[in-house]
């Protein structure tokens, strides 16, 4: 209500897109729903999740993101994925969130009700113990009863040259080897795609592709969905002359009557300024583009011969004509940022 952007999550794309994420890794979901759910909303997002039967668990960046999950009482289980400075260990732990450990100090510190999963660093040399500390840890964890995981992360399994992620993967197997059973796992989207199953892992985190999105030479693997529609209002529309620019800085110049519309959504929600001359949107189910420099909180629109009025709604992105995939290109950027970058004034909203 009174949104001049709305997000469309639709509830189908997504559990589609689980279901066949979950089958081709041949294992039940950790589904990252860090950073607002990757732009689409985490209560929208934790929602669905809660009803999947194939999602495990769910997967978040910051202890604040993992507060407020927990307050939704989803009943799945959630993983921090990165370390928590020590004040903020008890406080989640008493909630229940399962932390990463990637030393004995921090395996010391632990309280007797935390569980932990072991993060491995095979090779991304962001976070994690390295393979000859990381049993140790482990099996310090295991003999307190509080190691349920383990987890290393692929730096380029959604590259078309595999190699590494093969030697980042027998690293991971080396230490797994010297620990008891546990519920291990390693394929980010790029790893399930590219990997499929892998024998030994009992979970995976597909993050982007969950929201509908692979790159290009994966998109065959598998029939993936955008799960968000975006779509903002027309607030005004005029006529301009030929001669006259339109926007900041004059980059656009009419060459003939042009009609303009202009569209209630621009950078500071999200929508790439770098895309200024190159974006188009979806005006009544046709392609037309942008005029001139995109706004903060405005953008127009070449709608000349269409029949549009006032409050209609102008798509700029969704799972057919028009992607993430598209803007993220004209914003010379890639489809996580435009994701996560959508900004707090765009409501979302369930769909079917
Ligand atoms: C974000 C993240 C993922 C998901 O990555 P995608 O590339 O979006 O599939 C998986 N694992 C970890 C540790 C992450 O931080």
């Amino acid at each position: 209500m009174l949104a001049r952007a709305v997000a469309s999550i639709s509830a189908s794309a997504l559990s589609g897109n689980l279901s066949a994420l979950s089958a081709r890794a041949g294992v039940p979901l950790l589904l990252p729903v860090k950073a607002d759910a990757y732009g689409h909303g985490l209560e929208l997002v934790a929602r669905v999740a809660a009803q999947h039967p194939s999602v495990w668990g769910m997967a978040v960046a910051t202890p604040r993101e993992a507060a407020q999950l927990a307050a939704l009482n989803t009943g799945k289980p959630i993983l921090l994925l990165t370390p928590p400075t020590p004040d903020e260990v008890g406080p989640l732990a008493d909630l229940g969130v399962r932390l990463p450990v990637a030393s004995l100090a921090e395996a010391d510190a632990l309280p007797a009700h935390a569980r932990a999963h072991l993060k491995v660093d095979t090779g991304m040399n962001r976070l994690g113990a390295r393979p000859e500390q990381a049993v140790a840890i482990g099996q310090c964890l295991a003999e307190r009863g509080l190691l349920e995981g383990a987890y290393t992360h692929f730096a380029s399994a959604d590259e078309p040259d595999l190699s590494f992620a093969h030697t980042q993967l027998e690293r991971f197997r080396g230490v797994l080897a010297q620990l008891p059973p546990l519920l291990a796992h390693a394929s980010n989207g790029g790893g399930i795609l590219s990997l499929g199953q892998i024998p030994g892992m009992g979970l995976a985190r597909p993050g982007l592709v969950s929201y509908g999105f692979a790159p290009p030479h994966l998109r065959p693997v598998l029939p993936l969905t955008p799960v968000m529609t975006l779509r903002a209002r027309i607030t005004h529309i005029h006529t301009a002359h030929p001669g006259e620019s339109v926007s900041y800085g004059g980059l656009w110049q009419a060459q003939r009557e042009t009609v303009v519309a202009t569209v209630g959504i621009g950078y500071a929600d999200g929508y790439p300024r770098n895309a200024t001359l190159r974006a188009s949107v979806l005006v009544a189910g046709q392609r037309r583009p942008t005029l001139g420099r995109i706004c903060m909180d405005q953008l127009m629109v070449d709608v000349t011969g269409l029949q549009v009025g006032l409050g209609d709604w102008v798509e700029l992105w969704g799972p057919d004509a028009l992607t993430v995939s598209d803007v993220a290109e004209w914003g010379g950027t890639i489809e996580y940022e435009v994701l996560t970058g959508l900004g707090a004034r765009v409501e979302r909203v369930r769909a079917e």
